[in-house]
């Protein structure tokens, strides 16, 4: 079975200026594709009726869902309805509960012209299902197309998503999810050839890595291989893989390393200098995190290293606090400042001034202190000071995962 095919556009000149980042297209493209479609072509238009009609236009004719979102607010920039009623050649009438529901939204303008602006977010493509939305704001609508549909969301995300959501499963029917591998601190390139090796050039499995900074992403879709026939796929690339891989459902760095320790009774904690906290943000993003991890030290400077960590100031005097000694002690200071069974220390150069010709920026020092003791690990990250950064932090949660795996 071919895969249905999308295309997702956002409306605002705010996008297409740079004023705003456009979030909603990676968030659109994300559940489409999770649903097993196939997105053709992604694109922002400013809120220009004649250039909005002209891209759906098109659009409906390449694609066979076409998911728009933005310009269905009240305001005279918000063009997308009718934009949409040109380019369909369907006539828009007002919805009387819409409209209802707007009314006491309305009768806060003094003047009519406003009340009458209010009134049109009721304004429905003839023949669309309606997707209510939050009181008092444009609700989303979907329409038949000759290939199949094409779906209108409020711009703002928190308005888009629970319509999004809805419109999720709806789209899934009978489609085969990709299967993503996610892998940590591995270089892009050797996780696409290992994984082609698995793959063999076999035409029913498409493949895509993408690549962040620490985080390597392996996503097979379907392409007539089938629902088991993918799963059995993603199992061999997994075994190829190895301990690379550290999750096949999804879920993040961060939630394993949390799962890890939960499940095998371990507390958390970080001493970070470079990372200034980052692995601390990353596992107290997820829900939960307080079950096993309790806290960061963000010892930047080596009066913080000495008095809160305990590292001897002749060691940081000796070996400089870019250093396997201070790594060390930091992890270990921290296990027992913070009172937990695993803690990680990071200390590097994160640049761009610091550097030397012994220790030049990018080198990174990480230390993981257990029960078991105490393992050091050097690294060279090329990049600015933030991709050093980001890698920095992906490490040091990959070293956690793997001290928690026993790897
Ligand atoms: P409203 O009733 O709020 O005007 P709307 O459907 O007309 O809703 P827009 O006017 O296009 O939406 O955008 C309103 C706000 O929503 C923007 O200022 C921005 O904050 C957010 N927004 C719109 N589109 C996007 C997008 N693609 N990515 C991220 N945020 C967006
Ligand atoms: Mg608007």
């Amino acid at each position: 079975m071919n895969a249905a095919t999308a295309a997702v556009v956002t409306v605002g000149t705010e996008l297409v200026t740079g004023l705003l980042v456009d979030t909603n297209t990676s968030e659109v493209s994300l559940a489409l594709v999770r649903a097993g479609v196939r997105v053709i072509e992604a694109v922002s238009v400013p809120d220009d009726e004649a250039l909005l009609a002209a891209t759906l236009r098109r659009l409906i004719a390449d694609a066979d869902i076409v998911v728009v979102t933005g310009g269905l607010g009240p305001t005279h920039d918000d063009i997308t309805r009718e934009a949409t009623a040109a380019a369909l050649g369907i006539p828009l009438v007002r919805d009387p509960v819409i409209e209802a529901g707007l009314a006491r939204w309305a009768a806060r303008h003094t003047d009519a012209r406003a009340s009458e602006r209010i009134l049109v977010q009721a304004d429905v493509l003839h023949g669309a299902r309606v997707l209510p939305a939050l009181l008092g704001t444009a609700p989303g609508q979907v329409v038949a197309t000759p290939r199949g549909s094409l779906v209108l969301l409020p711009g703002p995300p928190r308005e888009m998503r629970p319509l999004l959501a809805g419109l999720s499963a709806e789209w899934g029917q009978g489609a085969t999810p990709p299967a993503i591998l996610r892998c940590a601190a591995v270089s892009e390139s050797d996780v696409q050839v290992a994984t082609q090796d698995v793959l063999g050039g076999r035409a029913d499995v498409e493949l895509t890595v993408l690549a962040a900074p620490g985080d390597v992403r392996v996503v097979l879709f379907d392409h007539g291989v089938g629902a088991k026939g993918l799963a059995a796929v993603a199992r061999d690339v997994a075994a190829r893989l190895g301990p690379l891989c550290y999750s096949t459902d999804g879920s993040s760095l961060a939630e394993t390393v949390l799962r890890l320790a939960h499940e095998g009774g371990e507390t958390l904690g970080t001493a970070e200098s470079c990372t200034g906290g980052l692995v601390a943000a990353a596992l107290t993003a997820v829900p939960g995190a307080s079950d096993v991890f309790t806290g960061s030290i963000v010892s930047y400077s080596d009066r913080v290293k000495m008095d809160q960590l305990h590292v001897p100031p002749g060691m940081l005097a000796q070996y400089g606090a870019v250093s396997e000694h201070v790594a060390r002690a930091m992890a270990e200071g921290a296990r027992a400042a913070l009172d937990v069974s695993l803690a990680l220390a990071v200390t590097g150069i994160a640049g761009p001034g610091g550097g030397s010709d012994a220790k030049p920026v990018g080198t990174v020092w990480f230390a993981v202190s257990s029960t078991r003791g105490t393992r050091c690990e050097q690294r060279h990250f090329p990049g600015d000071r933030e991709i050093v950064r980001a890698r920095s932090a992906a490490l040091g949660l990959d070293l956690l995962r793997r001290s928690l795996q026993g790897l």
